[in-house]
């Protein structure tokens, strides 16, 4: 394993194992929580950790980040990737910083960039500030996240907030003079006791810049985008094989299950339903122990051939309300099981292809099937691979966060799994 990734959630790891496998590295994403890695890893190139960090405590978050990359050390990488989302998800006391700072003390280094850009979804950095679309961070419903709302666009600023040392920043101009300039401009960074430093960047060709830029660095953070320019420096090295990687197609029974309630899913969830087998799960007959996974399992073998889709999927007012009458934490938790149960015994009773709408949804899922890594293949759409993992044979997964995916993802995601 040369490069080693950590990323604060699930989908946000496939998204960077998905830019990784892109650029030529042979691939693993590994699941869940870092008790469940085993001791020795699968050979491969890159190797991406799905961590659920991002909104655990400061403590628990630098912990087992630190746990998971002095794991990812012992299987020899050399350069440690830390993935957070590109729209900077954290609070003022949030994760960000701390574990940054942390991995910089832990692998004996004394600078990173910061760049959450991600252009080809609209997250541009320039001066400083984040924007998504033509929208400052601040204005791009972002300040209305329930967890983490960000209300502020200057990352330098925010990250200050959360970090010990000062937070330096790199304008597009230096970036846009060339990789030689841009390393120069760390260095200065460094020297000026900057260990954090919030780098522009517009484009793809930016981010390829500053992946050049950062060649000899120990620790790179950002979101998936970072990643594009990192495998090329291994390439030069000769270090890859480029043994272009096809994933076995995995034919068999299918299924769709959405927790996601983004308008993006609540979408593709409605444009599933009209042409396939639909049942929704209401938090209310969950709670009222009146569904089980057992019995939505049996439907679902009841539907033969026609792939159908389970979701729990609802418009905001119908999620408020059930929040309101069971405890946000409590309804999310019960319908997490529910899902996690369900794919348990969905794959026991041999479907062979899940399809997983939602982040925290894809998580439940992967941890319940007790898959410690799966293989990352092509891109189905922006952002989601297809990932394949072995359980009783292989298992073909698509992860996607709420708002990845366009509006026929689910069936194209069928469809790229059993495609040779
Ligand atoms: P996304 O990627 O869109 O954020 P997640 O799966 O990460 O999707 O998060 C959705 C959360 O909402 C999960 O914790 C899920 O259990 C919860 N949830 C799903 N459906 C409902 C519902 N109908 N009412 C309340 N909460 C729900």
């Amino acid at each position: 394993m040369l490069l080693g990734a950590i990323a604060d959630d699930f989908t946000g790891a496939s998204d960077l194992a998905n830019t990784l496998a892109k650029g030529g590295m042979a691939t693993l994403q590994f699941s869940g929580q870092f008790s469940g890695i085993a001791s020795n890893a699968p050979a491969c190139e890159a190797g991406v950790v799905a961590l659920k960090t991002r909104s655990a405590p400061v403590s628990e978050a630098v912990s087992q980040s630190l746990a998971t990359v002095r794991w990812l050390l012992d299987q020899g990488c050399e350069q440690i990737i830390f993935k957070y989302c590109s729209t900077f998800d954290s609070t003022q006391d949030g994760n960000i910083g701390p574990v940054a700072e942390a991995l910089l003390d832990l692998l004996q280094t004394d600078v990173a960039v910061v760049c959450p850009a991600f252009p080809a979804t609209g997250r541009r950095v320039f001066m400083g500030h984040l924007f998504v679309g033509d929208r400052l961070l601040c204005e791009s419903g972002m300040q209305h996240h329930p967890l983490t709302p960000m209300t502020d666009p200057d990352i330098r600023r925010w990250l200050g907030y959360q970090t010990r040392g000062a937070v330096g920043g790199i304008a597009l101009d230096t970036v846009r003079a060339g990789s030689a300039s841009l390393a120069a401009a760390f260095a200065a960074e460094r020297q000026a006791g900057r260990r954090l430093v919030v780098t522009d960047a517009i484009s793809d060709d930016d981010l390829v810049t500053i992946g050049l830029a950062v060649a000899g660095h120990r620790l790179v953070t950002g979101a998936s985008g970072i990643a594009q320019g990192l495998p090329q420096n291994f390439r030069a090295r000769g270090k890859l094989a480029d043994a272009a990687e096809t994933l076995p197609p995995v034919t068999g029974p299918g299924v769709v299950l959405c927790g996601s309630c983004s308008t993006n899913s609540q979408q593709q969830v409605a444009r599933y339903a009209t042409a396939n087998p639909s049942l929704a799960v209401d938090p209310r007959a969950l709670a009222g122990g009146e569904i089980s996974p057992e019995g939505v399992s049996a439907w679902v073998a009841e539907q033969g051939d026609n792939t159908p889709i389970v979701f729990s999927t609802a418009a905001p007012d119908a999620v408020a309300e059930a929040q309101r009458r069971f405890g946000r934490e409590a309804i999310a938790g019960h319908i997490e099981s529910f899902f996690a149960a369900l794919a348990r015994s969905l794959a026991d009773a041999g479907i062979r292809r899940i399809v997983v709408g939602g982040g925290e949804t894809s998580g439940a899922v992967v941890e319940a099937l007790g898959l410690a890594s799966m293989r990352v293949g092509r891109e189905i759409d922006p952002g989601v691979p297809m990932l394949v993992g072995e359980r009783n044979g292989p298992l073909g997964l698509a992860l996607k966060s709420g708002n990845f995916g366009g509006p026929d993802f689910f069936t194209k995601a069928l469809q790229e799994l059993e495609r040779p």
